[in-house]
């Protein structure tokens, strides 16, 4: 039962597991090249001018699909994602690469050591995953806070929700929104120092695409006094049926053109929470994240059923069936408990957003 509630919604929602393109999918990866999507291409483009060239295939213009694989193609060695941004079809793109660890103390300024120091707002865990669990396609944002060369370290403050545009199965900046983002974070006082987006059923590791453009966003924001490029990327992934508890997942990465390694590397990126309180700014925030969300294509029914148990230990399924809006209860509850909010005011806190979601919805919630 388990594995059948779990395998349909693989099917259905997972895009495919990173693979090395085999013999048999050689004539397919070959062919796909004149199928990529126009936004597709037009970011490989601009990410394919910035990169150092590591590969002949990847700086030549490709020829016109053969009918038939050169000889070349069936001999050449095999890598992962073996045809690099010119070459790759829309699921290449798409499949997930694990990220990498830095090495030593992050802003210590050693060559492997995660570059600069991350702080984090309490509010921005909340409000991010919030954002996540409130709709079935992919949620986009940027983050604003500040950059402090001397002690490297990068201050995330507040989160800017934004509008996505659909790019095949992953999501991209809607620019007229990113543009007002942008505007509402300088009017802040505030500098662009990441961007979130959600994974709404599958494991938050950056797809190549996400890699591209977090290339793209860390030049854009390059800190020119110190060289550095202080810019993060989170992705959520709220809705995984397999997740081990309630909590969502967070992934935070940055990307680095590593010696040896043949394309762009995702590297994980370690973050403290700031302690400080919770004040009521969160759950202004907060509701009025929900009622942007009243309208979007694809909202999340909250009453729904997220999956038949509650915890997931070494596939072992226990507890009783989770709706949506219990699961995003329990997630945000994570996140208020670790920024030490007092039991009862984080239930409070959950109760408004709840009732909010109630009525801005127009949807019995049962308060
Ligand atoms: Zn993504």
């Amino acid at each position: 039962m388990l594995e059948t509630f779990l395998t349909e919604e693989k099917a259905c929602a997972e895009p495919p597991e990173r693979t090395t393109v085999e013999d048999g999918d050689e004539k397919e990866a070959e062919a796909s090249a004149s199928a990529q999507t126009a936004e597709t291409a037009k970011v490989q483009r601009a990410v394919s001018k910035k990169r150092k060239p590591v590969d002949p295939e990847e700086d030549s213009v490709p020829p016109p699909p053969p009918t038939e694989p050169t000889e070349y193609a069936l001999n050449r060695p095999r890598r992962d994602m073996t045809q690099a941004s010119t070459y790759r079809n829309a699921s290449q793109s798409l499949a997930l690469v694990p990220c990498c660890r830095f090495l030593g103390c992050a802003g210590s300024g050693l060559a492997q050591a995660q570059p600069f120091k991350v702080e984090m707002d309490p509010s921005v865990a909340v409000l991010m995953d919030l954002h996540a669990h409130m709709c079935s396609n992919e949620v986009i944002g940027l983050l604003g806070g500040h950059f402090d060369a001397a002690s490297r370290t990068i201050l995330v403050q507040k989160v800017f929700p934004g509008r996505g545009k659909a790019s095949g199965r992953d999501v991209e900046m809607d620019p007229v929104a990113e543009v007002e983002m942008r505007a509402e974070i300088a009017a802040a006082e505030m500098k662009v120092v990441g961007w979130y987006h959600s994974h709404p059923v599958f494991e938050p590791n950056p797809s190549h695409v996400d890699i591209d453009n977090q290339i793209n966003y860390q030049s854009l924001f390059r800190d020119s006094d110190s060289g550095l490029e202080p810019f993060i990327a989170f992705i959520i992934g709220p809705y995984d049926l397999r997740l081990p508890t309630q909590e969502s997942r967070l992934q935070t990465f940055y990307v680095q053109n590593r010696a040896g390694a043949a394309e762009p590397t995702p590297l994980q990126i370690d973050y403290t929470t700031s302690k400080v309180p919770l004040d009521d700014e969160v759950a202004a925030s907060a509701c009025k994240l929900v009622d942007s969300q009243a309208k979007v294509e694809r909202r999340v029914s909250p009453t729904e059923l997220w999956r038949p148990f509650t915890t997931l230990t070494n596939g072992v399924p226990s507890g009783g069936p989770l709706t949506k809006l219990a699961k995003m209860r329990a997630s945000l509850r994570s996140h208020l408990t670790r920024a030490d909010m007092d039991a009862k005011d984080a239930e409070e806190l959950l109760d408004q957003i709840a009732k909010h979601m109630q009525n801005s919805w127009k949807v019995d919630l049962g308060y």
